[in-house]
């Protein structure tokens, strides 16, 4: 039976004064108009109600109807979040990505005019949450670690998931956790009137959810209900290209430069797979547009960087993929059916031709600040063209984007569940994210979203919807996750889609491994493990980090180790210096430029140099003597362009350690004196010591060199250069025997600090932290794939005999 609807959730017409603990928020007209002219507006009564009368709603409306800046809002002013309300905990909001969570925090407190200070947002190291805060935007990452200190989630009265289509690993695990949090809730509720029930809100854009709402495992008490919104506000015309061409990249400039010559103003954005792309691709255009306003379209001086690529482009994950510009096969290339090529620019428009290009580039290691720079108006006289990655597929909204240009691949991690290698791989994207790409384009009128393939190849090789993520990466977080919540057979969680059994099966043996398991039970060192915001591996190293005083050593390495690229890659160095100025290249002559990017590389190679003094033998070792003297730096920006780091991941891994700094002085008062960040370079025992500690961590990723195994195979000839020396893994038996060799040779990585040893003197045995496939690349006349190790360290047979013994270090 339904309880009546508290006044406050009666129809607005028939209670004049429906507030009875609601906030009352004054929105310009403006903003009010429109919000109204949103469709989930109208469906707020509804809304509201379903989610009274039940613990659970799933909402469901596509791209642009108003999920993520209104729901919160109609929750808001029905008295969430007010500590006077029956629901006076928060109203948390998971994003899957940080720079959502950031911009639609500032939407809504925008929103919400004189409410605006309620509206805050958490992200890994940034926060704006305060005593006032009544709606929360934060990561799915932020909403895991909170379960872990505060398994009840007592601080919040609703938990709203969004964008729950992605299934995102991090999404789907909290789906399961907050479904039985909900339940748990209810319990306590019962016993003590005082606690409030937990009510749990999953948002989508698409019916991509729908095969887990009937699980009876995830939602005990039946299916919840669905809630509809209509679709998009605009139409988006479709239109496929006539032919698919396999170099999009060079297709996308073409196209891009057509259609800013030919189509009425409006944004433009554009969808590539990486960075490297981006950032080619912005250059050229920039190039091509901003000095001469289209003079200079064709043949820029700089060349896209798919053909930049050197002869060997294995390992060039970012970007720089050769296909030869040959094209993939359209079946009905002559079809009618929607497919336009270069008649799609026919809206001949005066002044389009005059506007300049205001090019702007969105991917996930760009800065916060600039990642937030595509929300501003462009200048006076210029057209927006965002160039982005997935990152602007779901979730943002960029105003006055009216053109989106499609290449229809994304780059994937993939994860190979029996050998645990990993790759990038740039592949098709499902019809799904498709749509959600071509719906950017109708967020704030009516536009045209421009396909660089064909219907056919759509039909063809798209999938329906991309698959899960929780079946393509490692688990082993997960699972400690879950077993430090006292969740015995993770089997059972009530996971959205389950993972592999034989994942789940190598993750706990992995933590067992590492002491955190034992008899498939959380043990002591497993809910120390399970405090760090780190994976295992790495929490590990900060448990055993503390002989000969290295445990700040430690902690620098292990936040240097768990931010991704620090060092920016050779294959992704800017040569055409001064890097940030694109106009430079004009006043140079070509003899000057060569000699410019010569010295750009001559001091790109010093400074790796500098940080690999220490540490020949241990990438592990380089990382942290880049984070080290990071800490030194005077200009942190500054530093990392002469010393070509990342900016963003150097801020990042440094606030890292310092959280981390933190979290080992709670949990271990002695190990760690007071937080300095400047440490004294690190004494040959403790550079030994550190390089003990990794190992220890990864050795069970052990590699042998070829040619010094015991029964050395055929292909062990001697190599001339390092990153062709070949190497055994090791799957270690508990024994730890060196027979156990699997035939199957990897490479050494061009960026380790191995890659500059001359092949004699590169180490008998190494540990990774992983593996990855690279891209194919001509080698002696044929096409081959080698794998790459990744993040190396050496070690020594006597460690490896004490680490199998168990002997402690
Ligand atoms: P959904 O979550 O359903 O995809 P949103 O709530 O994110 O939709 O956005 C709804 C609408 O709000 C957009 O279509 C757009 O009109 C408007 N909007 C959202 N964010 C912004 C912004 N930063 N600037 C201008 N308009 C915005
Ligand atoms: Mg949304």
């Amino acid at each position: 039976e339904q309880d009546p609807l508290p006044p406050e959730l009666q129809p607005i017409n028939n209670v004049p004064d429906r507030k009875a603990f609601s906030v009352t928020v004054n929105r310009s007209d403006d903003m009010q108009n429109s919000r109204l002219e949103l469709p989930i507006v109208a469906e707020e009564q509804k809304i509201m109600e379903a989610i009274y009368h039940n613990a659970t709603v799933v909402i469901w409306g596509a791209t642009g109807s108003g999920k993520t800046t209104q729901v919160p809002q109609f929750l808001f002013e029905a008295g969430f979040g007010n500590p006077e309300s029956p629901n006076p905990g928060m109203i948390g909001i998971t994003q899957p990505r940080r720079v959502a969570a950031v911009s639609m925090a500032k939407r809504v407190g925008d929103e919400l005019g004189n409410a605006t200070n309620k509206v805050s947002y958490q992200i890994r190291f940034e926060s704006s949450v305060s005593d006032k805060t009544a709606i929360k935007f934060m990561t799915d990452g932020i909403l895991i670690r909170e379960i872990a200190n505060d398994f009840a989630l007592l601080k919040y009265s609703v938990i709203v998931i969004d964008e729950a289509h992605e299934r995102s690993t991090n999404t789907d695990i909290l789906i399961g956790m907050v479904s039985r949090i909900v339940d748990l809730r209810a319990s306590m509720h019962r016993d003590d009137p005082k606690i409030k029930p937990l009510k749990l809100v999953i948002m989508s854009a698409t019916l991509r959810i729908s095969d887990f709402l009937q699980n009876p495992n995830l939602f005990r008490n039946g299916p919840p209900p669905l809630l509809q919104a209509e679709g998009r506000q605009y139409p988006v015309t479709e239109h496929f290209a006539r032919r698919t061409q396999r170099d999009f990249l060079e297709e996308t400039f073409r196209k891009v430069s057509k259609g800013h010559k030919k189509l009425p103003p409006g944004g433009m954005l554009v969808f590539l797979t990486g960075q490297g792309e981006i950032t080619s691709l912005a250059k050229r255009l920039r190039e091509a547009f901003i000095q001469s306003s289209g003079s200079r379209d064709q043949g820029g001086k700089v060349r896209i960087g798919a053909n930049e690529a050197p002869q060997e482009t294995e390992d060039l994950e970012i970007g720089d993929y050769d296909y030869a510009g040959d094209r993939i096969q359209d079946d009905n290339s002559d079809s009618e059916d929607m497919e336009d090529d270069d008649q799609d620019f026919v809206i001949e428009d005066s002044t389009a031709a005059a506007l300049q290009m205001h090019v702007l580039p969105l991917y996930s290691q760009l800065q916060t600040k600039d990642q937030l720079r595509v929300f501003e108006p462009p200048p006076e006289g210029s057209r927006l063209v965002v160039l982005a990655t997935n990152v602007a597929e779901t979730s943002l909204t960029i105003p006055g984007i009216r053109y989106v240009f499609d290449c229809g691949r994304a780059k994937e991690k993939k994860y190979d569940q029996l050998t645990g290698v990993q790759s990038f791989e740039v592949g098709w994207i499902s019809k799904a994210s498709a749509s959600q790409r071509a719906g950017r384009a109708g967020r704030t009128g009516p536009g045209h979203c421009y396909r660089l393939y064909s219907s056919a190849v759509y039909e063809r090789d798209f999938k329906e919807h991309a698959e899960p993520e929780i079946l393509r990466m490692p688990v082993e977080d997960v699972v400690l996750q879950l077993k430090s919540m006292d969740l015995q057979h993770v089997v059972n969680f009530p996971f959205p889609t389950p993972p592999d059994r034989s994942s789940l099966a190598k993750a706990e043996k992995l933590l067992t491994y590492l002491g955190a398991l034992s008899n498939g039970k959380i043990t002591p060192v497993g809910r120390d493990l399970s405090i760090y915001p780190l994976s295992p591996r790495f929490s590990k190293m900060l448990l055993i980090g503390h002989q000969h005083g290295c445990m700040p050593y430690t902690i620098a390495m292990v936040a240097a180790l768990a931010v991704p690229e620090l060092f920016i890659p050779e294959n992704q160095l800017d040569l055409s210096t001064p890097a940030q100025d694109s106009q430079s290249i004009y006043t140079h002559t070509d003899l000057q430029a060569e000699e410019a990017r010569e010295a750009r590389r001559k001091s790109y190679n010093h400074a790796h140099h500098l940080f690999s003094k220490n540490s020949t033998t241990s990438d592990g070792l380089k990382a942290l003597t880049a984070l080290c003297a990071y800490a030194y730096a005077p200009d942190p920006i500054v530093f990392c362009n002469q010393m070509f780091l990342r900016p963003k991941a150097l801020s990042e891994a440094s606030r890292l350690r310092s959280q981390l700094s933190s979290v080992v002085r709670t949990n271990h008062p002695t190990l760690l004196g007071s937080y300095n960040p400047r440490l004294p370079e690190p004494s040959k025992i403790q550079l030994k010591a550190l390089q003990q500690i990794l190992a220890a961590a990864f050795i069970d990723q052990l590699a042998i060199r070829a040619d010094l195994a015991p029964s050395p195979p055929e292909m062990a000839r001697k190599p001339s250069r390092a990153i062709d020396q070949p190497y055994l893994p090791l799957f270690p038996t508990h024994q730890g025997r060196v027979e156990d060799l699997v035939d199957v040779a990897v490479f050494i990585h061009p960026s380790s600090v191995l890659a500059h040893l001359p092949p004699k003197d590169l180490p008998q045995y190494l540990v990774y932290a992983h593996l990855q496939r690279g891209s194919p690349a001509t080698i002696d006349g044929s096409k081959k794939v080698k794998t790459r190790m990744h993040a190396l360290t050496s070690v020594t047979g006597n460690q490896i005999q004490a680490l199998a013994q168990g002997t402690p270090l």
